[in-house]
């Protein structure tokens, strides 16, 4: 796979998740990000230095939201907080939540944040991390 990828829409971030990546694993859900306060989905998103975390501003209302467990581990020190951009230098986008689910158990696997820019329409992963805890499938709506 070599290239950027782009986007329009939800179901385009979709089928970019579930492409098969060499060594990857499966994307078995994908949840759109949705602000939970205003329903709003456009954001300006931050990932950190010091941990896997993601945290979402939603450009409607600027309200932070955390994506799955990540409020278990977020800083709120912005020192170790990193903007996402995209390769053209934008920073608003739309963004889902991938899921891979254990086999044996609904249990969520591997998180994957992939975010669609908004200007340019290029979609990209930005954060990732794996989850070995138990029950955890709560996660899949804390997108
Ligand atoms: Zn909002
Ligand atoms: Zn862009």
């Amino acid at each position: 796979m070599t290239g950027e990828i782009h986007g329009a829409s939800f179901e385009d971030l979709v089928a970019f998740f579930r492409r098969p990546v060499p060594g990857g694993f499966p994307v078995d859900v994908v949840r759109e990000c949705v602000c939970r306060s205003c329903d709003g989905r456009r954001f300006e998103v931050r990932v950190m230095d010091t941990a896997q975390a993601a945290r979402r501003t939603c450009l409607e209302c600027r309200r932070h939201e955390l994506i799955a467990d990540s409020v278990e581990y977020w800083d709120d020190d912005e020192e170790v907080q990193v903007r996402c951009a995209c390769l053209c230098g934008e920073e608003e986008f739309a963004g889902a939540v991938g899921f891979s689910l254990r086999e044996e158990s609904d249990d969520v696997r591997w998180i994957v944040v992939g975010l669609r820019c908004l200007s340019c329409g290029r979609l990209g992963v930005y954060e990732a991390w794996k989850i070995d805890w138990g029950p955890s499938n709560y996660l899949l709506d804390l997108a």
